[in-house]
């Protein structure tokens, strides 16, 4: 299946979790516990323009 971009309000393709917005750079004081409660997931120092906004934050989701 070909993948595609997620959006806000979408739900993970392979498991239906709500997909969170992805923080990029380095990450704020909160932003593990935030990480932790399944609110945002951390995309790392990547300078990608095609980098997505949006990913599932089920922890080995294989759509994460
Ligand atoms: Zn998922």
């Amino acid at each position: 299946m070909a993948s595609r971009v997620l959006a806000q309000g979408d739900v993970c393709t392979r498991c239906g979790a709500d997909v969170v917005p992805i923080v990029y750079g380095f990450p704020a004081d909160d932003a593990f516990e935030q990480v932790e409660a399944g609110k945002i997931v951390l995309g790392g120092c990547v300078m990608n323009p095609l980098a997505p906004d949006f990913a599932c934050p089920t922890k080995g989701c294989p759509g994460a």
